[in-house]
């Protein structure tokens, strides 16, 4: 049921963030933190061209850019990602894609997530890519995929899940990468959350 493309890419990607992620500390994350970094995030976060390839076309929400249209496709990928970003992070309290992969104290810059629509992508609906140097993740989605959310929530998802760092370099979450990002996409498809309904999505895959 999930694309078979997004699934061998995400497990492609997986190994290259294995790679170029930073080790994590070996300590263990606490619900007190969690909230109060949740807390102090501006409403609207700063965008970078620098992450990924950039671009002169592009749309923005609060938490994220959308790199290759400006118009109704834009809008709709963004209506999907900002749905995402409110049911994980405001609701279940996963940590921000706004927050560097190197922010050791969750102290800021916040940044948005840049998401590329590419007309091309050989082998794949959706990619999740991490740049090293801002410790953020950033996602290019084939033109066909940006509202399908086991595409773009899929991708997403594993960029929330390197944002929240504990999952990266460990041997025992590697094989839990491709099953996590399923369960944000499946998450989003079919949940209860209030805020499923925010992102306004496409009942399918
Ligand atoms: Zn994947």
């Amino acid at each position: 049921m999930v694309p078979t493309k997004s699934a061998f890419v995400g497990l492609t990607l997986c190994t290259l963030c294995v790679i170029a992620a930073p080790t994590p500390t070996s300590e263990e994350p606490a619900t007190v933190v969690l909230e109060a970094r949740q807390a102090q995030a501006p409403a609207t976060f700063t965008a970078n061209p620098n992450i990924g390839p950039g671009g002169s076309t592009y749309k923005d929400s609060a938490h994220f850019r959308v790199y290759g249209d400006s118009g109704t496709l834009a809008d709709n990928t963004l209506k999907l990602l900002e749905g995402a970003y409110s049911c994980f992070v405001g609701s279940l309290g996963w940590r921000s894609s706004g927050h560097s992969y190197n922010d050791a104290n969750d102290a800021g810059p916040w940044t948005k997530v840049n998401l590329y629509i590419v007309n091309d992508l050989p082998g794949a609906a959706g990619v999740m890519h991490s740049d090293y140097n801002t410790g953020m993740a950033w996602l290019e989605v084939q033109k066909s995929y940006p509202t399908i959310p086991g595409v773009t929530v899929h991708e997403y998802g594993h960029g929330l899940t390197y944002h929240e760092k504990y999952w990266v370099d460990q041997s025992r979450t590697g094989a839990w990468w491709e099953t996590l990002a399923n369960w944000f996409a499946d998450t989003v498809r079919v949940s209860s959350l209030s805020c499923v309904s925010q992102a306004d999505i496409h009942r399918g895959y």
